[in-house]
């Protein structure tokens, strides 16, 4: 199984060729999309052939995990290609409007949910955020644990526990008092659970180097594929 990030950053970008929240999963050839912030279409053009793309996970309607789903909707017109979309429903305005282009073939999803997509098993735990948040283990020839976004709460864990990786919401500064982890958590998600961290979900303001050298724990940087 491989990840590639194609963005990192919330909830907006950090500048030039940065992005908010993407990132492909692959095994095969199977190649699945969880969540689809600003910046994120551009390279995952440039990453595969939007053809050959299986399915999206969206963890959350966030617009930072969300929006280049609007702009992919007149590409999908042109390719004439349906895309599967699985997520919690919600019913919100925005919604509608987001799964408005006939080729989200949408599915909702809750934490009885299991599904298959080619030779990957996908199942979902709710987390802890302002908006229903479902993080996702993604089982293949290795399992990858993803929160979405989410404060420290019991089902991280127990998502980690599951997980040999748990790509994380955790890079806020130590001390953040608000709806993400703080950098001292991801400390905590190893303790707690032996599980390799792999950190994102970067604030434009806090510092790339925030787990320097730290065991089990990797600042993931975007347009880098890891091998796991
Ligand atoms: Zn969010």
């Amino acid at each position: 199984m491989k990840l590639t990030v194609l963005g990192k950053y919330g909830p907006y970008p950090n500048g030039a060729n940065t992005a908010c929240s993407g990132y492909l999963i692959e095994q095969d050839s199977t190649k699945i999309l969880v969540d689809c912030g600003s910046g994120v279409l551009s390279r995952l053009i440039s990453a595969i052939d939007i053809n050959e793309l299986s399915a999206i996970y969206l963890t959350h309607l966030h617009f930072d995990h969300t929006s280049d789903l609007l702009p992919m909707g007149y590409l999908l017109d042109d390719l004439n290609k349906d895309v599967p979309v699985y997520t919690h429903l919600t019913n919100c305005e925005y919604e509608k409007i987001l799964f408005k282009n006939k080729h989200f073939i949408t599915t909702h999803i809750d934490g009885n949910s299991i599904v298959n997509i080619g030779n990957l098993k996908l199942s979902f735990m709710e987390m802890c955020h302002p908006v229903i948040n479902f993080g996702v283990l993604i089982e293949g020839d290795k399992k990858l644990g993803i929160t979405g976004d989410t404060k420290y709460c019991e089902n991280v864990i127990s998502l980690a526990k599951q997980s040999d990786y748990l790509l994380a919401d955790c890079s806020k500064p130590i001390g953040f008092n608000g709806p993400h982890m703080g950098a001292e958590w991801a400390l905590e998600i190893v303790k707690e659970s032996g599980t390799t961290i792999l950190a994102t979900h970067l604030s434009p303001f806090t510092q790339n180097d925030i787990f320097k050298n730290q065991e089990r724990i990797i600042s993931v940087e975007e347009l880098k594929t890891y091998y796991l």
